[in-house]
Formats: C-alpha cells, structure tokens, sequence
C-alpha cells in the first residue's frame, strides 16, 4: 500500500483506542471538563451502565457558540497555549483529544451556553461526522450526550462487560472525585432512577466525606496524616493496621488534586506498613499530595492515569517518612507509651 494519510475520523478512531476504554473513561473526561470550566454542580445520567446513554450536565462557564466545531476537532484546547503553560497546568484536560475521540465512537451531542449568551446553541456528531451549530435554548452551562458508545467499532463493543459492571466502574471514579472534590455537588441517575448523590460541601476533606465514601469502619479506623517538608505537602487519611484489606481496592492517591496511580508512591506506603501488616494483607488510604507543577509532568499518558515526578526517589522518601512516623506513633500509643 503507498503512504497516504489518514482522515480525520480515523484518527480520532485510533486516538479514542486511548483514551476510551469504557463508559467510565467518557464519564471521566466529560466530568473533568466540567470541572475545569469551574462548574458547582454536576448531572450524571446513565443508561445501561453507560454503554447506551451517558449524558453529563454541568453549570459552568459554557462554550461559545462559535467554538463548539473547535471543542469536537482535535489538538483543539483552550487550558493551554503553550509548553510553558503545561509546565504549570492546573487544569485537568490540556491535550484536546477527549471530545474529538468519543465524539467519533458514538453518537454525540454537545448543547451549551454562556452567561451572557442571548440563547444557547447545539452542535452534533455522529459516529465523528460533524453536523452544523444550530441554536438551542440551554441554561448555563454545558451538556453533553454520549449515545451508544462504539456502536461503530465492533471490535471495541465486544469488550464491554455486563451494565453491573460497567455502571461499577463509573461509580468507582466517581467516589475517587467525590473524595477530592466535595465541593462540588454530584448527582448520578442511572435507567431513569436517582443511584446517586454527593452534595456540594464547604470542608475539604471531612471525615464525614471519607465516611460517606468509603464506609464508616474505614472513617473509624483512619488517621489523619498532615505532612511537609522540601516544597511537598501530604494530606489524607491512612486505616489502622487493624483495618487492612484483602485487595488494594482502597487505596487512593492525588497529585494536585489529579487521581493517579504511582507504583513508587504505593511502594513506599507498603514499606511504611510493612511491620504492621499481616502478609498479603492490603492497606487502605486516601492521600493528597501537593507541589510545585513544574517538579512533576502530567503528560504521560493519554488517560492521564500517571505523572512523573523529577524527584521520584525523593518523593518516595518523604511518603515513606510520613506514613512511618504515623504509623509509630499509634503503636507507641497502644503499648501505652509515648508516641516517638
Ligand atoms: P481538553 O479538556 O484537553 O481541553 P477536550 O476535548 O476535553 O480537551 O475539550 C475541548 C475544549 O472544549 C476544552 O478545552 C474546553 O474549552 C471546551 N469544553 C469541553 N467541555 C466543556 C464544558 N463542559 N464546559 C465548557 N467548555 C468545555
Ligand atoms: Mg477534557
């Protein structure tokens, strides 16, 4: 075959082998934008654990009508600029890709509206085909339907699983947000029923949230880490030895408020409860960690599912030092002696 390049659709077909796995990567994405146009609250409807409908409604800053083409085409973001500005990224998107990706495995529609916008207008794409902006009355804000995710991609269908499972995995990133953004409110409904609701709190990080979130054996058994040193800064909530875990089912870590998974990070907290744990046994924890943007790159991964911190070894160091004298201190405690 000569060399020739691909169209537009096909390579948001292939991007979207990245970035949409399942119903639970659209609803991540289509959150994240929410979020980052400052939305407070947040409507999840589901259908079918996400494969037949998933529709996202936020109350954030909106799209201008003329930009909704750019919002669907790819490379097209209004969080970054330049290389500078994604040394510093506090957004959670910054690649472009999302919309453009599930816009062509489905049947896709976006509707939005800005404050000061006389009327809202509405913009569809199926299974990447592009239609025209046409005017629709909306609220502020945005929403976006995703209907029948891969219906065009057979090959991807085939590895959906039962809705039970589907819907589980939506619910479990779910948690993971509301555990970093109780601030803002969530509601889930899931074939017509309400499945779900965060309301929207003032306190960050309340143990009435973890307790909500992850049960209240977890919330009782929990200490509250608070941890600085060398520009980095700890927070969270690690369980008791005595609460441990079969599975690593609840263990949950955030870089800037970005959930993450780190095999270093997760390393030294096992070396931390390495002589308080039974073997086998899991800990569970829930851990914030912030600094400076520029010691750690976000663009690792198309999901964003990583980061790479400059400092990995110290990194490790002071995760493991917090854990550990958290950890000390409650044994000195039970022995009836004064923490170390
Ligand atoms: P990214 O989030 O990486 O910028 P996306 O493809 O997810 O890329 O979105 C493209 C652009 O569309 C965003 O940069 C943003 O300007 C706009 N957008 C998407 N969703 C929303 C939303 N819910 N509210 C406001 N703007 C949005
Ligand atoms: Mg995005």
């Amino acid at each position: 075959m000569p060399i020739r390049q691909l169209p537009d659709v096909l390579i948001n077909q292939i991007a979207a082998g990245e970035v949409v796995e399942r119903p639970a990567s659209v609803v991540k994405e289509l959150v994240e934008n929410a979020l980052d146009a400052g939305a407070r609250r947040v409507d999840i409807d589901l259908e079918e654990g996400g494969v037949r409908l998933i529709r996202i409604r936020d109350d954030g800053g909106g799209i201008a009508p003329g930009e909704l083409p750019l919002a669907v085409s790819r490379h097209a973001t209004s969080k970054i600029g330049s290389l500078d500005d994604l040394e510093s990224v506090a957004t959670l998107g910054f690649r472009g890709e999302a919309l453009p990706s599930i816009a062509s495995v489905s049947r896709f529609a976006l509707v939005s509206r800005r404050d000061d916008d006389p009327h809202g207008a509405a913009l569809e794409v199926d299974g990447g085909r592009v239609g025209d902006v046409a005017p629709r009355s909306h609220p502020r804000g945005t929403t976006v339907e995703v209907r029948d995710l891969f219906y065009n991609v057979p090959a991807r269908r085939k590895f959906l699983r039962a809705e039970r499972t589907e819907l589980g995995h939506i619910e479990e990133w779910l948690r993971a947000l509301a555990l970093v953004r109780p601030d803002v409110e969530l509601r889930v409904s899931h074939n017509g029923k309400p499945t779900r609701r965060y309301k929207g709190e003032d306190t960050l990080f309340s143990d009435a949230r973890l307790a909500e979130t992850l049960g209240r054996d977890f919330a009782q058994a929990a200490l509250r880490i608070e941890h600085a040193a060398a520009g980095l800064h700890l927070t969270g909530w690690i369980a008791l030895p005595t609460y441990s875990r079969a599975s690593a089912d609840q263990q949950y870590l955030y870089v800037n408020g970005r959930s993450i998974r780190d095999r270093s990070v997760a390393h030294a907290v096992r070396q931390a409860y390495a002589d308080v744990l039974f073997h086998g046994r899991q800990p569970a924890y829930v851990l914030f960690l912030a600094l400076d943007p520029a010691r750690v790159d976000v663009n690792v991964h198309p999901a964003k599912h990583e980061v790479r911190f400059r400092e990995a070894r110290l990194i490790h160091e002071f995760v493991y030092r917090a854990l550990h004298e958290a950890l000390a201190g409650t044994r000195a405690g039970q022995n009836g002696q004064p923490g170390l």
